[in-house]
């Protein structure tokens, strides 16, 4: 198997940890792992299609809900002003067009203690501080953050990016409600009851592998976090909670919900995606799903290759990503500024090869041999399927608009958390999920829709519902 087939095909594995806290600090970015530029995308298309799609591209608002990002990408230093090896900044927003971002307060599960929520809440506010001085301090003449729908549309008609704060896992507010209303003030605007792993509010989709702690539903605080979230106008995001959870959380929401980032688990069998009963409830609530540019989420590997992967974790003592721990990721020292080599075309960069490369030099060197030998058998035994295409994203797309219409789909990427797929590596390409949605027969009306329209009504159908609720409130004061 050659080395670049074997580079993209740890996808599977590296999911639990592709999401952990802090690049490994021991490396420079790892910026000799070009992406093969062997890519079906763009196809060829008679120029007529082609210009329909760039004029419906040009005239939609193109939404995102979901990007990670590191604060260390966010000083005066080294920033998003600069095009960086990351999936998505200013550079790539422009050249692929995109004007909206939520970038994501993500913190992963640990240990419900007071001293791992201190920890997890200071991880917090560093990310939230992170944007705020990316947006107001850093390029304020390119870039605003948006804490309304109507700010959205505001900035975008200043003709400047969007950025719009989302929080992944509410593991962080510890056991204190306030901390709600404090994350809506620092300008979250939606948040996962969530992560990967049970956390004190919500089961984790994990729970299916491991066990739930509330029978698979929410806690009497992820309860009252629900209430809390409806009556500032925070949107509930279901991406990541287990099933139980996310059907309890509908029915006790008086607001639409979303996910932020999940596909149709009909089409791929992983636990992250909406199976048919949670895709109808989120419509049912008004809410929107939006499918995710997420290879692993879009196409399974066989059963045979996701157990070998998983037993091989267990016994090299890499963990499931589920399970909680209070280890803590060497602190940023000296790091160089991940500038992406200017060789590379604006498309190259295959994360699923960084993703690798940032996994490994996290390990010892006998670790790391341990592992390459483990991957190099499991890839001969049961390889693994290829990678997911902006096809096989517009497939998930397809399927979910058929069940529950085209109001309530829309479209994420998971960049810089482990997302990426063949023809959309990064925001530079998002041309390229247009002309797929415009080459299967979508209207510009229903595009609108996919690329922002119904997140944004979802999110103005929140904030009324907490007018209503404050307005109630301060009525039988
Ligand atoms: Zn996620």
């Amino acid at each position: 198997m050659t080395l670049s087939r074997r580079l993209l095909l740890a996808t599977a594995l590296l999911l639990p940890l592709t999401q952990t806290p802090a690049y490994p600090q021991t490396l420079a970015y790892p910026q000799t792992l070009a992406y093969p530029q062997t890519l079906a995308y763009p196809q060829t298309d008679d120029a007529e299609l082609t210009a329909k799609a760039k004029a419906i591209h040009d005239r939609v608002l193109k939404l995102d809900t979901h990007v990670d990002i590191d604060p260390a990408n966010f000083t005066k230093e080294c920033n998003y002003t600069q095009r960086l090896a990351t999936q998505v900044n200013l550079p790539k927003m422009v050249d692929g067009d995109m004007d909206v971002s939520f970038f994501i307060v993500y913190v992963g599960q640990r240990l419900p203690t007071e001293e791992e929520y201190a920890y997890a809440y200071e991880q917090a506010i560093e990310k939230f501080d992170a944007i705020h001085r990316f947006t107001k301090e850093i390029a304020p003449d390119q870039i605003g953050l948006a804490l309304s729908p109507a700010e959205v549309r505001s900035l975008h008609r200043q003709g400047k990016r969007i950025a719009v704060i989302g929080i992944e896992n509410g593991y962080p507010i510890g056991t204190d409600i306030r901390r709600v209303k404090e994350f809506y003030d620092r300008g979250g605007r939606y948040m996962s009851l969530a992560h990967n792993g049970n956390s004190q509010l919500a089961d984790s989709n994990t729970g299916e592998a491991t066990g739930y702690s509330f029978n698979n539903g929410l806690s009497p605080l992820g309860r009252q976090v629900v209430a809390e979230m409806n009556r500032l106008g925070m949107m509930i995001d279901l991406s990541h909670p287990s099933k139980g959870a996310n059907l309890e959380t509908i029915g006790l929401s008086k607001a639409p919900v979303i996910a932020s980032h999940s596909s149709a688990r009909a089409l791929a069998n992983h636990s992250r995606n909406m199976d048919d009963e949670q895709l109808l409830a989120v419509k049912k609530s008004g809410g929107v799903v939006q499918i995710v540019g997420f290879a692993s989420y879009l196409k399974t590997d066989s059963k045979e290759r996701a157990a070998a992967i998983a037993k091989m974790r267990a016994d090299l003592g890499f963990g499931g990503g589920a399970a909680a721990s209070s280890f803590r990721p060497p602190v940023a020292r000296n790091r160089a500024c991940p500038v992406e080599d200017p060789n590379l075309s604006a498309t190259a960069g295959d994360p699923t090869a960084r993703m690798r490369s940032m996994f490994l030099s996290r390990l010892s060197p006998d670790q790391r041999k341990a592992y390459e030998t483990r991957m190099a058998e499991i890839d001969a035994q049961f390889p693994p399927t290829p990678r997911a295409s902006v096809k096989d994203m517009v497939d998930h797309i397809d399927y979910a608009v058929k069940l529950i219409g085209i109001d309530h789909v829309g479209i994420s990427s998971d960049f810089d958390g482990g997302g990426g797929i063949d023809g959309w590596n990064s925001a530079s390409e998002a041309f390229n999920v247009t002309l797929e949605l415009v080459r299967r027969g979508y209207t510009e009306e229903q595009i609108d829709k996919l690329w922002s329209g119904n997140l944004l009504r979802v999110w103005e159908d929140v904030e009324k519902v907490a007018k209503q609720i404050q307005a109630q409130a301060s009525v039988t004061q």
